[in-house]
This record gives C-alpha cells, sequence and structure tokens, in this order.
C-alpha cells in the first residue's frame, strides 16, 4: 500500500456492528464481560479503546513501523521513552533540541538519576566520542528547531548499532510523509500528533512506533500503568486529520519553498534557515533521507534589531503569532522571546539564534496571500 492511501485505509475497517465507513467514536470507559475474565479484549478503556486502536494500527502503517501506541501529548510519549532507563543511564542528544524535551530531560527525568548531554550531530562521526558506557539512547531531532538544522539519521543509527546503543527519533517536523526513521535504522520514532499529523491544530497528542516486541510491551505497559492517554473524540480527531496528510504537508512544502525564494531575494533579510537551499549545511542529507524538505522556515534581519522584528510579528495577518506549527493555518513565531525565551542570549547566539530571528510554520492557504502578507510586514520596518 502507497502512502496516500495508507493514511486512508491502513489499519482502519469498517464498524462490524453497523458498517460506519468512519471509525465510531467508542465514548466508554469501560466494557462488560460475560463471566469473569470472559470478555472481547476490552475490559477498562485505559488499557485499550477501539478508536484509539484504530488510530495506533494507522500511525503504526504511516511510519512502517509494527507497533503504535499513543498518549495524550508528544511529552508524554517522549516521559515513556525515557522510563526505559534506569538512574544512573545518560541520554544523548541534539544541541537545538525542542525546549519541553530539554525542560523534561533535566528537569523531571535528571531529578531521578537520568543524565543528559548535548551535542552537535550535524557531523555523525563526532558523536563517537561522546557515547560512554552509560549511554543507553540517542535522542535525534530532524530538522530541528527552529535553525532547520538536518542530522543524518542513518549515518547516527550505524554509530549507535556499533555501539549498543538505542535511537529515538523525534520526527514531529518532518511528518512520517517526508521522513520515516524506523526505515533508516532507528529503534523508535516519536510524534508530536498534536502537529501535522492532526495538522488542524485542535488536538493535543502524541505517539511512539517501533517495530520490537520489547519495546512494544514498554509502551503499552507505561500507557496503562502511568495513564496518560489520549481521548476516544481525540482519537477521532487524529483519524481524520490524518487522512489528508500527505495533501496538506505536500502542499505546504511546496508553499514554503516559495516563501523561502521570496525571503531570500528581500533587501531586509539576513539569512534565510531552509534545508532545502544547497548552501545549507546538510542539504545532500536532506535531499537523501527526506521527500521534501519541509514546511518550516526560519530568517533573522539585516542589523538583528528586536525591535524591528517585532514589528514584523505583529503586523502580519495570515500568519498568526502563536506557538506551534503543522496546522493548515500560517503561523509565525519569535524564538528568543517565546520558546526559546529560557536559553541565554549568548548560548542562543552560539547556534545562529538571533534576536531577530523569526519562525514560520508555513500553512496550505494560497502562497501568494502569504507573501503578500510578509511582504507588507516587511514594509513596516
Ligand atoms: C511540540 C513538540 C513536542 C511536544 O509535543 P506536545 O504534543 O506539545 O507535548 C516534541 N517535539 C517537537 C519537535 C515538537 O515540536
Amino acid at each position: 500500500m502507497k502512502f496516500g492511501t495508507k493514511v486512508i485505509h491502513a489499519g482502519i475497517k469498517p464498524d462490524p456492528l453497523s458498517g460506519a465507513v468512519m471509525t465510531p467514536i467508542y465514548q466508554t470507559s469501560t466494557y462488560v464481560q460475560n463471566a469473569p475474565g470472559d470478555h472481547k479484549g476490552y475490559e477498562y478503556a485505559r488499557g485499550d479503546n477501539p478508536t484509539r486502536n484504530t488510530l495506533q494500527a494507522n500511525l503504526a502503517a504511516l511510519e512502517n513501523g509494527k507497533h503504535a501506541i499513543c498518549y495524550s501529548s508528544g511529552l508524554a510519549a517522549m516521559d515513556a521513552v525515557i522510563r526505559m532507563l534506569n538512574p544512573g543511564d545518560e541520554v544523548l542528544s541534539t544541541n537545538d533540541l525542542y525546549g519541553g524535551s530539554y525542560r523534561q530531560l533535566v528537569r523531571v527525568h535528571g531529578r531521578f538519576g537520568i543524565k543528559s548531554t548535548y551535542v552537535d550531530m550535524s557531523k555523525p562521526s563526532s558523536i563517537k566520542k561522546h557515547i560512554k558506557k552509560r549511554t543507553k539512547l540517542i535522542w535525534v531531532e530532524t530538522p530541528t528547531n527552529p535553525m532547520l538544522n538536518i542530522v543524518d539519521i542513518k549515518a547516527i543509527c550505524k554509530i549507535a548499532k556499533e555501539k549498543g546503543v538505542l535511537v529515538c527519533v523525534d520526527n514531529t517536523f518532518a511528518s512520517p510523509f517526508l521522513q520515516n526513521p524506523l526505515d533508516l535504522g532507528a529503534d523508535i520514532v516519536l510524534h508530536s500528533c498534536t502537529k501535522y499529523l492532526g495538522g488542524h491544530s485542535d488536538v493535543v497528542m502524541g505517539a511512539v512506533v517501533c517495530n520490537d516486541e520489547k519495546l512494544k510491551d514498554h509502551f503499552k505497559f507505561v500507557q496503562n500503568a502511568v495513564g496518560a492517554v489520549p481521548g476516544p473524540q481525540d482519537c477521532f480527531l487524529m483519524l481524520r486529520g490524518i487522512k489528508t496528510l500527505h495533501i496538506r504537508v505536500q502542499r505546504a512544502c511546496e508553499n514554503a519553498a516559495k516563501i523561502a525564494d521570496f525571503l531570500k531575494g528581500h533587501p531586509k533579510v539576513n539569512r534565510v534557515n531552509y534545508p532545502g537551499y544547497k548552501d545549507h549545511p546538510n542539504h545532500k542529507v536532506a535531499k537523501k533521507q527526506m521527500k521534501m524538505f519541509g514546511a518550516m522556515v526560519s530568517f533573522d534581519l539585516k542589523g538583528d534589531d528586536f525591535k524591528q522584528a517585532k514589528k514584523v510579528l505583529s503586523n502580519t495577518h495570515y500568519f498568526l503569532l502563536a506557538e506551534s506549527l503543522g496546522g493548515v493555518e500560517s503561523l509565525i513565531g519569535h524564538p528568543a522571546s517565546m520558546t526559546h525565551a529560557s536559553i541565554p542570549k549568548e548560548e542562543r547566539m552560539k547556534v545562529g539564534l538571533t534576536d531577530s530571528l523569526i519562525r514560520l510554520s508555513v500553512g496550505i492557504e494560497d502562497v501568494d496571500d502569504l507573501m503578500k502578507d510578509l511582504k507588507s510586514a516587511l514594509n513596516k520596518i
């Protein structure tokens, strides 16, 4: 089955009771038993729910994996991954990690003895020296936020395999339409389904996908034992959102490419970060491991003045000033004061995250309107 068919059919069967074509919302907390232990496979809704199980089967197929397990948010999914580790174990991670993931590693798991180290993974061979005996998990994010750096998943997985270390790839920014890390050797794929998978900015949800039975048992155990489960209504909305994933992401990528070109030629723009450019440091890797170059673009302004950036951010009409990404509507954000405000300026500057850096999540509106919108906002400075 090809991707565009999978999003609509994989793991999804008409409802056996009524023939309903769309998976019903099984809004129930419990299931009747004929006699103690004699039931249809469903006992209590934290453990299993038919709407959720259908979504999980669909998600597994999208990532070419055997198993998917859903949680109530992307960060709850991450928590389930880190719970595989024991005190004293270490996670080796990308240095421009999503802020919420960094906060969880340091401030939640750090207290229980899980160590985390952050390194530049843009040259895979340079991570070798950081892998110690206690390193048990390599955490990859690619493309990264907000600099749109690219990490070579296949090369990292090869090194990890030699050392017997697991690899988890946060595939949120790419979506399964553009990139499938399990095919490149990763052990676990993580999604904040809140973003491209849901695609309509109306659900918060997370998922992990894997092939290994033991990993699956762990994830299923944590789903039930910790209980951060998504509700059936949200699972329904997610299934509905996924049906158009391929066309949404394709259009958003096409729009983003045009917007990146427009910005690149604009006299007030300094640098445009976009993996589709030949002069992007890992353009070749992006070309190899992604179907298209994604729909996230960031840029900063000549003179690097926060006040001028603020003018741009306050004067767009279609680009809404908001956190998050991956919805049908375009969003604009200012990492230095929003998502990355807790990072000291010197640290930010080291990775190129300047005061005037602006991040765009390009949606699927008409690209002419989007460009006009940015043009008029840039004219305000
Ligand atoms: C949003 C996001 C998360 C966290 O997901 P939530 O659903 O908000 O909990 C993790 N990683 C990346 C890359 C994200 O963009």
